[in-house]
């Protein structure tokens, strides 16, 4: 899929506020720093589209960004951020799940991991909870280019398998690098896929 035109729509504090248009929705979340935006301005080829962080952790809001006039990016806001207090990450939970749980138009969620890292017991949980929702989800590991493509692979084929014990099918997986715009054709690609079934 070709991306001819990527505009910021709205920000939502909460999911009532989000587009009513019915278009399919595309969410992107992840820890905080995972490299979402920078994923997202990847994706777009467009730079500043998601604003890359200097305070991780920042954004609270629900994010829309309409694609070729067709359907929406959805920038989530990244969890698992330790400054932030406990009734904060409490009420970005409540708003993660209810847009998650509530819209009908959300189409795939993609789940941003660190290739770098071991499986987080907080991103664990999340895919976990996920697949218990019934979500449809994928994974998207970042950051490839910091380890080189075939230690990236050995470490996101671990992470997958680590899935294994409570999973039998396990989620599609995307290795990607915003740096060196890998990986891009692929989640395009897989998005186009569900946008015509
Ligand atoms: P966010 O907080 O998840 O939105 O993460 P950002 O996109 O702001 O990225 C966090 C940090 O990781 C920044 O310093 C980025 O420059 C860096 N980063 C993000 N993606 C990549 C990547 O693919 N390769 C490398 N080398 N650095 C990246």
């Amino acid at each position: 899929m070709e991306i001819k035109k990527s505009e910021f729509t709205i920000s939502a504090p909460r999911v009532s506020m989000c587009p009513k248009d019915n278009k399919a929705e595309y969410a992107f979340i992840g820890r905080s720093n995972v490299g979402k935006s920078s994923l997202i301005n990847m994706l777009c080829n467009h730079k500043g589209l998601a604003k890359t962080s200097a305070t991780p952790g920042k954004t609270l809001l629900i994010n829309h960004f309409i694609i070729n006039n067709e359907w929406y990016l959805v920038d989530l806001p990244g969890y698992g951020f330790a400054k932030r207090s406990k009734t904060v990450q409490k009420q970005l939970e409540q708003m993660i799940s209810s847009y998650i749980l509530q819209r009908p138009q959300l189409a795939n969620v993609f789940v941003l991991i660190d290739v770098r890292h071991e499986q987080q017991k907080i991103d664990r949980e999340f895919v976990d909870w996920l697949g218990e929702s019934n979500v449809p989800f994928c994974i998207v590991f970042t950051k490839a280019d910091k380890l080189g493509p075939v230690k990236a692979r050995m470490n996101a084929e671990k992470w997958m398998h680590a899935l294994e014990d409570r999973w039998e099918a396990l989620p599609p997986y995307f290795i990607t690098s915003s740096e060196k715009k890998t990986g891009r054709d692929e989640v395009l690609d897989y998005i186009d896929e569900i946008n015509k079934s």
